[in-house]
């Protein structure tokens, strides 16, 4: 059905394992076949799966199906489908969940978002886009959405060796602005200017956690975004204070206070950079600190920095942190693994002449769950800590 490529036979067990990815060091032959081209991938004599190609990257197959079988909207509707069902079955009490995760979804280079009656696509790869075609029909078949929007991840396309393309609205009503429901409360979405695909729906079962050690307490939220933690802090009758470098989330978190009925006038938020802000803050000022940066390490290099920016971060938010007051900490830094992260926490605790219980451990909700077969999937760590003395 497509052209076939057959691999090294010492270098199969990975993928007959369950791993999606062939690096281009394993490949033994190779058709006439370009970037972004279906193959059947075979070794050792046995058919391995379709997949398509990218002849500019080190990992030069991603397989999408494990049975000799067309590519098409046919196949998408399915797998969609399975998705849909799978992913409604664990998450409850929101309208806005992660449809399509990528490789953990089977669904290699594809991220969806449903936001209510809008759908996120966020192409990672030139061989999925290419698949357009047949999964546009599929999600609307499947999602019956009101719109789709298209984004392309910048970071992911620079390492397939392409310029990411517009991002437009490809299906439906051209609405930029939506309202999801998320446990009770609201916010607003912005698809279109919002970051990532509009809003960090990975966090939903993180917020909630903290809603019990904020009970009318004083909490800084630094890296707020569009006042995600910040919301579930204050309907629990804290005083909230949301940091965030963008002015345009900040603007988006007085917009969700507002939406949730919440009195401004008790809260406050501030644009400007959290490092600068910790550095500046008065000691004993906060009961509760939440701290959820961006990722500080795209690629393995990076780590010994970010690991030194975790640290100082911690460090600080722990030195201006109440005595019995509670740290909550996240990384999604996917290259850093759980046990850095705890030894960054230790570290920090050190530097600030305190100790910490660790209270509550956590990390990607189900509609973000990583598979077994793929750990690469796995990014997110979060912890609830009790600041105690040494
Ligand atoms: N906790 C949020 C998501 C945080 S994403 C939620 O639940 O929705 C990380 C945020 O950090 C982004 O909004 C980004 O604008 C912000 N950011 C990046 N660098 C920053 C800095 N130096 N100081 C403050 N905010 C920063």
């Amino acid at each position: 059905m497509y052209p076939a490529v057959t691999l090294k036979k010492e270098r199969i067990k990975n993928v007959l394992q369950g791993h999606p990815w062939v690096f281009s060091g394993a490949i033994q032959r190779l058709p006439k076949i370009k970037t972004g081209d279906l193959c059947e991938v075979y070794g050792d004599g046995l058919f391995l799966g379709v997949g398509y190609f990218n002849a500019n990257t080190d990992i030069a197959i991603r397989l999408i199906s494990r049975r000799k079988e067309a590519i098409d909207a046919g196949f998408f509707k399915q797998k969609l489908a399975d998705l849909k069902a799978q992913k409604e079955r664990f998450v409850h009490n929101t309208n806005a969940y992660r449809a399509v995760f990528g490789e953990s979804d089977g669904m290699p280079g594809l991220v969806v978002d449903k936001y209510a009656g809008t759908l996120v696509v966020q192409w990672h790869t030139v061989g999925m886009e290419k698949l357009k075609p047949a999964i546009v029909p599929a999600l609307v078949a499947v999602f019956r959405p009101e719109s789709i929007y298209e984004t392309y991840s910048a970071h992911s396309w620079k390492i397939e060796g392409e310029k990411p393309k517009q991002e437009r609205f490809i299906f439906g009503e051209e609405k930029k602005e939506t309202v999801i429901k998320e446990n009770g409360h609201s916010f607003w979405v912005n698809v279109a200017e919002g970051q990532k695909t509009g809003f960090f729906l990975d966090q939903r079962e993180n917020r909630q956690s903290i809603a019990p050690f904020c009970r009318g307490r004083k909490v800084l939220n630094c890296f707020s975004y569009t006042g995600g933690f910040s919301v579930y802090a204050a309907g629990a009758g804290a005083a909230v204070t949301s940091v965030d470098i963008s002015e345009e989330a900040i603007r988006y978190a007085r917009k969700n206070f507002e939406l949730n009925g919440f009195d401004l006038e008790n809260h406050e938020f501030i644009a400007g950079d959290a490092f600068d802000y910790l550095n500046d803050l008065e000691e004993n000022k906060f009961d509760v600190i939440v701290l959820d940066p961006p990722s500080f390490a795209r690629k393995k290099i990076q780590i010994p920095a970010a690991i030194r920016a975790y640290t100082m971060l911690n460090s600080k938010a722990l030195e201006k942190l109440k005595d019995d007051g509670i740290l909550i900490s996240a990384s999604c830094t996917a290259h850093m693994d759980e046990l850095t992260f705890i030894k960054i926490l230790h570290q920090s605790a050190v530097n600030a002449g305190c100790a910490l219980k660790v209270i509550h451990v956590a990390m990607q909700p189900f509609d973000h769950a990583y598979n077994l077969h793929f750990p690469e999937g796995r990014y997110l760590k979060f912890f609830i800590l009790l600041k105690t003395p040494m």
